[in-house]
């Protein structure tokens, strides 16, 4: 019986956290969405600058949080907005997924 109910507080922790995750994403592409709009990106690509290795500090502008950069170029949100949003790191617009 005790065990059965340390079971049970498992599994509540474990869909607490999966609920909060997907709140944290679905608000961050959406987000994503108010600061961007829907236009797809036409020109931009993540590559990175050479030889560089000064790491520039930014604010993402999806989530908020600071972050640093090694890349001469600031980017417009972190790594993870940018992937869990598919946005272009340049100008915040839609990257199309052309399943490569
Ligand atoms: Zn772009
Ligand atoms: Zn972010």
């Amino acid at each position: 019986m005790k065990n059965q109910n340390v079971f049970i507080i498992i599994i509540s922790i474990i869909v607490i956290i999966i609920v909060a995750l997907t709140t944290n994403f679905l608000l961050r592409i959406n987000s994503a969405n108010k600061i961007y709009g829907s236009d797809k990106c036409v020109g931009h690509d993540s590559r990175e600058g050479i030889g560089l290795t000064v790491m520039t500090s930014y604010k993402c502008k999806v989530c908020g949080f600071n972050n640093e950069s090694g890349s001469s170029m600031t980017p417009s949100m972190c790594p993870l907005c940018q992937k869990l949003t598919s946005r272009c790191p340049t100008c915040g617009k839609l990257i199309e997924n052309t399943g490569a």
